[in-house]
């Protein structure tokens, strides 16, 4: 038998079509399309001409996640190959990678085995530079803050109060908390600042949650930076900033077009963090894609109670999409792993353990279906799960009456999707009946209440006065009817990563509440919230680099 390759060897052997030939497929026009380099592209939907009907968009999901990842960006890419290959005209649209992770942790953002997006060297590292352009934006907006607290200009924002902070895309801990503008009056003050990592800048939230230019600067326009003397927030279009930054986003808002090692057209675009941000590619670039296809596959970040609820509550309601089927990805590790066999235990039988482990697959399923989205469970093979673990998991989704399918898209690509495919049309076709979850006139609080007793099955929220004391002061300043954005370990249904499987009646701590105005969201922190990770030991970094024929080496 051959020896497996790795994710970055099979990419590398790929041929890849010619741009024109992956527009082609989705009947983007000459004219609307930008090369960039060889094997990327941007995309001008001002340039598309309206095509009078949209495709139908199936989100990618999981259950609770192990820290390895469960296979969604892998199954979005799979599905996306096997509904092309049962001939639909099919899209992907997923998110772009951040530098930060790629250089600690391994593990890439384009798929995995052969269902990958590529170029993925490219998509992995500075691609088309939107990641850089946000940075760029953000920290303009920061230079600008400070700057009208040099010059006293109105409205006058309170130092001690500015909650704009700085971003760069790297994994940096020494970064999290500084001291800026040391050295004397000329240099301004010295006062305490930091940096989050790009992925988690509201810039970026505002870049995926935009509709189109003139949307993406007024967004700008209503991120809270500080607060004035009389506590009263003050904006960026206040500090003057909104219009400069939108310069810089211009083309940034622009979809990036790739394709998989199939040739399926994939929008990879846009990447905003899954805790403080919703954690879904760019909404214009899903319009597009739906402008486009007929089947539109796109992914959420983390499991189904933090990834699906953010698609459906913050997502879909902003740009008014109307999800019309969603697949749960399960693995079998991940069941067990949920039903508390150890990690080194994992690849041994444990049906007890595994039919614990599905209470957390039962639970994605009803709270997905409670959305009125039709569910399909995608089992993600592995080489060492068994015959009848599948049977299992397979008999357990039947009782709550759903479907679960075996895709072998990692080892086969689009051929071992189709049967998912396949189930996938068929839901899509029966219809659904897609509504959020609580009203947008539901109070802030009670819309975290909601989403913790709904879906997370929390006994009660836990707050304290100040939190909630600056909800309400957020509803007097006209902010009541942003959906709520929750930061929650994506590692259990509650919030302590520990508890596993399908806890019920625990207290859901709200540390701290902080107000993406631009976005469009409130975020509610529960637990500890990383906002610029650091880097491990042995960070990945240490591994890449380039061989002898210039090739880069080592990532992934
Ligand atoms: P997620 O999007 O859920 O975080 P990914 O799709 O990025 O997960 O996959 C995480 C990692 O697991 C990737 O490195 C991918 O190559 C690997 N992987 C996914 N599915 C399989 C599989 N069926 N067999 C082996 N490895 C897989
Ligand atoms: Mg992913």
């Amino acid at each position: 038998p051959q020896a497996p390759q790795s994710d970055l060897e099979i990419a590398r052997a790929a041929r890849l079509a010619p741009m024109p030939e992956i527009a082609a497929k989705l009947g983007i026009p000459e004219a609307a399309l930008i090369p960039f380099g060889r094997d990327k592209a941007k995309v001008d939907p001002g340039a598309l001409a309206p095509r009078g009907r949209e495709g139908r968009l199936i989100l990618v999901t999981a259950i609770t996640p192990t820290a390895a990842g469960e296979g969604k960006t892998t199954t979005t890419v799979g599905l996306g190959d096997g509904l092309a290959r049962i001939g639909k005209r099919t899209a992907i649209c997923i998110r772009e990678a951040s530098l930060g992770p790629n250089f600690g942790m391994k593990g890439g953002a384009a798929g995995g085995g052969r269902a990958q997006v590529v170029p993925m060297e490219a998509m992995n590292l500075h691609f088309t530079g939107d990641f850089h352009a946000v940075t760029a934006a953000h920290n303009l907006l920061a230079a600008m803050v400070d700057n009208h607290i040099y010059w006293g200009n109105t409205p006058a924002i309170d130092p001690r109060r500015v909650t704009w902070r700085r971003v760069l895309d790297v994994n940096d801990r020494a970064l999290r908390e500084i001291v800026v503008g040391l050295g004397g009056v000329a240099n301004g003050y010295a006062h305490e600042a930091g940096f989050d990592i790009t992925a988690a800048s509201e810039v970026m939230a505002c870049l995926c949650l935009a509709t189109d230019l003139a949307d993406l600067e007024a967004r700008l326009g209503r991120i809270v930076v500080g607060y004035g003397p009389d506590r009263a927030p003050v904006t960026c279009a206040e500090v003057g900033a909104a219009g400069a930054m939108t310069v810089l986003l211009k083309d940034a808002l622009l979809p990036n077009l790739v394709q998989t090692l199939e040739g399926t057209p994939a929008f990879v675009h846009g990447g905003p963090f899954a805790n403080i941000a919703h954690g879904c590619n760019t909404l214009i670039a899903t319009r597009t894609a739906l402008g486009l296809a007929d089947y539109v596959v796109t992914e959420a970040g983390f499991g189904a109670d933090l990834g699906a609820e953010k698609f459906f509550d913050i997502k879909c309601r902003i740009g008014g999409l109307k999800p019309a089927a969603a697949v749960i990805v399960a693995t079998i590790r991940a069941l067990k792993s949920a039903g508390g066999v150890a990690k080194a235990e994992l690849s041994a039988p444990a049906p007890e353990a595994l039919r614990r482990g599905c209470a957390n697959l039962g639970r994605h399923i009803a709270n997905t279906k409670g959305f009125g989205v039709p569910v399909v469970v995608a089992i993600n093979a592995f080489s060492a799960d068994r015959p009848e673990e599948i049977a299992q998991i397979q008999a357990f989704a039947a009782e709550q009456g759903v479907e679960a399918i075996v895709a072998r898209h990692w080892a086969e690509g689009g051929a071992g999707a189709e049967d998912l495919a396949r189930k996938v049309v068929a839901l899509a076709e029966a219809g659904a009946a897609f509504a959020p979850l609580y009203p947008a006139d539901l109070g802030l609080f009670e819309k975290i209440d909601t989403i913790a007793r709904r879906i997370y099955h929390a006994g009660e929220v836990m707050a304290d006065k100040s939190v909630r004391a600056q909800l309400h002061a957020w509803e007097a300043a006209g902010y009541r009817d942003l959906p709520v954005c929750m930061a929650k370990t994506p590692y259990s249904f509650s919030s302590d990563p520990g508890l596993a499987g399908a806890p019920q009646g625990h207290t859901l701590p709200i540390r701290e509440v902080r107000l993406s105005a631009g976005a469009g969201f409130v975020v509610a922190i529960c637990g500890e919230i990383m906002t610029m990770p650091g880097l491990p030991r042995h960070p990945a970094a240490k591994a890449i680099g380039l061989d002898a024929e210039g090739r880069i080496a080592g990532l992934f």
